[in-house]
């Protein structure tokens, strides 16, 4: 987005990546639906990033939600508001948008050099990349923009290895962690054979007096999915302090506990507790089967009890699932460590954007609309630069 941003003011840009193409884990992330951003008021929006989110306003008010979709319009892919608010691309997936939006780069002038890892500068002030035939480039341009991204899903190129290279030139660098992870359960060995990859759909997950309805997924190690994201950042910094966290699950958030009751009371007596569930509130195996994990021996057999059960279904979780296997992270360039418009202060002429940055948010559109404002006002600050 940077390169769009200065090619379009006529800068010459060559953008130098180490994977063998570009843009990967965009088009990972339309894998599920490219969620590109956000219809909700941009003053809400803008609070989405916890402690980063008075440092970030100013960005996203530079290059808000709407800037972003009319950017996508332009580049022939209209969107539409998903429930929930959430904005994506027509066509859902990211490859029609990066074919479409890597052909107008190159019309532009914009040169993409695959296969360069970039390993920092030599003494001379060069930067350095490293192919994977073992010749080293080395490069010498009037500024760059940094956006190596976070650290998760490394097979996607974004490693998180350029932190020491900033770290050694002074570049405040916080540690990362995962964010919008999966977290561990110490499932039961039959719950874990027979529910993995089961989803918990229109659930509602409680933690630290936070709720978020949406759905959960259970993996072999634990739990994931939307429900679980949104929490995520606090579940983290309560299992780093505390050692585990437990999350209440509403199986029926559309029921109060007294109808949930009444539904009960009203099946017969007779039946199994399974059969009772399924039949009086369309509880599926999977559900039953985590209460019977939440509530073991003390699942009630008497409807009220059973009611209140169903509605807070207690999930210790032990820990986070590895960072590889994150939507995002947290952690980075600590935001003091930029200025106004994110050239770091440590090394005048060179910007950093996106991923890479210590913020974080929740899935919702809020990284990509994060990422792409935090280039554009990169971007334009440098061409002051580059003016001035
Ligand atoms: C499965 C999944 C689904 C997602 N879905 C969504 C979604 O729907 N909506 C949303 O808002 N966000 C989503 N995200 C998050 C979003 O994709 C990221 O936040 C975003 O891609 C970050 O962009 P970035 O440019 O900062 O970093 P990246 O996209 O990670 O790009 C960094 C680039 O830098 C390159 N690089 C790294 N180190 C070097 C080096 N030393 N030398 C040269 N090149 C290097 C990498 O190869 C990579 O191409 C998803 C993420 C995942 C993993």
């Amino acid at each position: 987005m940077a390169a769009e941003v200065l090619s379009a003011a006529g800068v010459g840009v060559t953008i130098y990546d180490r994977m063998p193409s570009v843009g990967r884990k965009l088009l990972m992330a339309g894998r599920g639906g490219l969620n590109l951003t956000h219809s909700e008021p941009l003053a809400q929006f803008c609070k989405r990033y916890g402690g980063a989110s008075e440092r970030l306003a100013p960005v996203l008010e530079a290059f808000p939600p709407k800037a972003l979709i009319a950017w996508a319009e332009g580049l022939g892919q209209p969107t539409f508001v998903g429930t929930s608010g959430r904005v994506f691309p027509r066509a859902m997936k990211a490859s029609p948008l990066l074919r479409a939006w890597l052909k107008r780069l190159g019309s532009k002038g914009v040169a993409i050099r695959a296969r360069h890892d970039w390993r920092g500068w030599d003494e001379s002030g060069d930067l350095i990349f490293a192919r994977d035939t073992g010749e080293i480039v080395r490069a010498r341009p009037s500024a760059t923009v940094l956006a190596l991204g976070g650290a998760s899903w490394p097979k996607l190129g974004s490693t998180g290895a350029w932190s020491k290279i900033l770290s050694a030139r002074g570049v405040d660098v916080r540690a990362f962690r995962p964010s919008n992870c999966g977290f561990k359960v110490a499932w039961s060995e039959t719950f874990r054979t027979r529910f993995e990859g089961a989803p918990l759909k229109s659930i509602a997950v409680s933690f630290g007096g936070r709720t978020v309805r949406g759905e959960a997924l259970i993996t072999r190690q634990g739990i994931e999915g939307g429900a679980i994201y949104a929490l995520s950042a606090d579940l983290r910094d309560a299992i780093a302090a505390q050692g585990t966290a437990t999350v209440e699950i509403d199986l029926r958030p559309e029921f109060t506990e007294a109808q949930i009751a009444a539904k009960l009371e009203r099946q017969r007596s007779d039946q199994s507790l399974s059969n009772l569930l399924r039949k009086a509130i369309n509880l599926p195996p999977v559900a039953i089967n985590l209460l019977r994990e939440a509530h073991g021996a003390s699942l009630a057999a008497d409807a009220p009890e059973l009611a209140r059960q169903v509605k807070s279904a207690g999930v210790i979780l032990t820990g986070t699932q590895p960072m590889e296997r994150a939507i995002s992270t947290a952690g980075g360039i600590a935001l003091d460590a930029l200025d106004e418009g994110l050239m770091l202060r440590a090394l005048p002429g060179v910007y950093a954007t996106g991923e890479m940055l210590d913020w974080e948010a929740p899935t919702g559109g809020y990284l990509l609309q994060a990422t792409f404002a935090t280039a554009v006002v990169a971007a334009r600050a440098l061409l002051q630069r580059l003016e001035g």
